[in-house]
């Protein structure tokens, strides 16, 4: 803006001038045809090419978009809100074009909530030049031309003349086929979902707004009625620990049938694996609280998660310590009642590198919690897992067992292979995290009633339908993001009681998130109202219970 006022006296520098109105309409398709290659690809496999309707859109947006442009080019806001448009718009387009990421409003909490370490792998060379070429060198422009404003009464008239016909035009173009466009949008909202910058902005709008109610929400109480209905026969404690995984899918498990051997420590343990597993979300801010909440999928909502004490505080309530570890990027809030400590944080240079650890740094310092336990104990883990893209961060090099591996975070650098082989790679390493795990409990049976449970918050794309990472809306994911693997393990006195080939016979059955609340209150002998035993995977195959 400074170089509309310098003084006649200075050397002026030839910059071209342009009308506000034809600027406007510039910057309205660039963005409609430049940053929308994900959007414009939907719309012609939705709509089919050549088609009527493709046509109408395109006559329609073009008009929508130009009137959008033209109303917000107000004298001083035009540079700045363009500029603001051009960038939103080139950043979206890099991780929709590039990722099959859409950009609502699950996907703004999530990116809020990450840590800086995690989203900073996915500031790539590639991410920067595709700033550059998309975003800095129009804003360059946009902000070197001399923009002609008209005085303020004939801009009105003249802005008017242009943006009620191109309205006029988008409602005809709407009309003309609107059947098709309200078939279109309600079969495959993910068109939509993707026209940028329209719904990532609007997404933001969402996620201030809702954030911002969050604050004041306070947790009621839940199952303050919750005790122990007695103690082990032995008088050992209680123990379990629950690993909360990390973009692990139940794809790439080999206990689950992937051809590749990826789980060999776990197959060896005398463990139960529910082969057909979904979960609650695709992103960690809605798996992880919706995990632990007593809500199912279908009940939960993000407010609901947070306005209701979870698992954690049930088992308090019950006399139980319960515990947090984390090596992840936090617990979304699940632990602000109980004891919680985050590795990352504490950047141990054994394990981390910038405040991101491998998972061993969780197996560290368990010998000594597990030494310590005196009482019935929960302690939960939540891992880094299989986190990407940074896959080839996730395990050391004992573990680089199938190769070659990627070893960027640049996924677009490495071929599928090597994506699926650093990937598989991490799920090796998690096995062996989990069969360690069993092994400490196990060494310990002499003092406690020990028990492990597993599931991870969501899966990941390794580029099946052009989609990589996660976080796609659940009605649109594909398998690979919500099929998850799910992991029990009995101790020996966690397992008397329990009919074997009962428990055998559910592992192909159908679970889901839904089921950790209530397994591991079934897991942990806990009697409160909000229990309930047809979501314990365990209740009826214990002795005695009616199956
Ligand atoms: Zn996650």
């Amino acid at each position: 803006m400074a170089f509309e006022t310098l003084p006649a006296t200075a050397p002026r520098l030839a910059r071209p001038a342009i009308g506000s109105a034809t600027l406007s309409v510039v910057v309205a398709l660039y963005l409609l045809f430049v940053t929308n290659g994900t959007f414009w690809g939907k719309a012609v496999t939705y709509l089919g090419l050549p088609s009527f309707g493709l046509i109408l859109l395109c006559i329609g947006l073009t008009a929508l978009f130009t009137a959008l442009c033209v109303t917000v080019s107000v004298k001083y806001l035009t540079k700045p809100l363009f500029i603001f448009l051009v960038t939103s718009a080139a950043t979206a387009s890099w991780f929709m074009d590039k990722y099959g990421t859409i950009i609502d409003l699950d996907m703004i909490r999530n990116a809020a909530e990450t840590t800086g370490s995690e989203a900073g792998h996915l500031v790539t060379a590639g991410f920067l030049t595709h700033m550059t070429v998309f975003a800095l060198v129009p804003s360059v422009v946009i902000a070197l031309v001399r923009i002609r404003h008209r005085p303020i009464a004939q801009k009105v008239f003249w802005n008017l003349v242009v943006i009620l016909p191109c309205l006029a035009v988008f409602t005809a173009a709407a009309l003309a086929n609107v059947r098709t466009f309200a078939a279109t949008i309600r079969q495959h909202r993910d068109l939509v979902e993707t026209l940028n910058p329209v719904t990532p902005i609007a997404s933001v709008a969402r996620y201030l707004k809702a954030s911002g109610a969050e604050k004041n929400i306070v947790a009621q109480p839940l199952g303050t009625d919750a005790h122990v209905i007695a103690p082990t026969v032995s008088g050992k404690p209680r123990v379990t620990i629950i690993v909360a995984g990390e973009t692990a899918r139940a794809d790439d498990f080999s206990l689950g049938g992937y051809s590749r051997l990826t789980n060999p420590e776990l197959s060896r343990q005398d463990i139960s694996y529910f082969k057909e597993t979904s979960s609650c979300g695709t992103a960690t801010a809605v798996s992880l609280p919706c995990m632990f909440s007593v809500y199912t999928r279908g009940e939960y909502t993000h407010e609901k998660g947070l306005e209701t004490e979870n698992l954690v505080d049930v088992l308090t309530h019950a006399g139980i310590k319960a515990e947090w570890w984390d090596n992840n990027t936090g617990s979304k809030a699940i632990a602000n009642r109980i004891a919680y400590t985050s590795f990352s944080d504490r950047n141990d240079p054994r394990f981390c590198i910038n405040h991101e650890c491998r998972d061993d740094v969780l197996l560290a310092g368990l010998d000594a919690w597990l030494d310590a336990v005196k009482s019935d104990s929960v302690l939960v883990l939540h891992q880094i897992g299989s986190h990407g893209p940074s896959y080839f961060q996730r395990y050391p090099d004992a573990f680089r067992r199938f190769t070659p591996d990627c070893r960027t975070s640049e996924l677009g650098n490495c071929s599928r292979g090597e994506i699926v082989n650093a990937y598989d790679n991490t799920v090796l390493y998690t096995d062996h995290v989990l069969s360690t795990i069993i092994d400490k409990l196990k060494n310990r049976e002499n003092r406690m009633a020990g028990s492990m449970i597993y599931m991870s918050d969501h899966g990941e794309s390794l580029g099946e339908h052009g989609l990589y990472l996660h976080g796609a809306p659940y009605f649109i994911a594909p398998s690979q993001q919500t099929h998850i693997p799910f992991v029990l393990w009995l101790g020996r006195e966690a397992k008397a009681g329990i009919e074997q080939s009962c428990v055998a016979g559910k592992t192909g059955e159908p679970k889901s998130h839904d089921n950790l609340f209530h397994t591991v209150l079934g897991m942990m002998n806990v009697a409160t109202r909000v229990y309930d035993p047809a979501l314990d995977v365990l209740s009826s195959c214990r002795t005695g219970a009616a199956s």
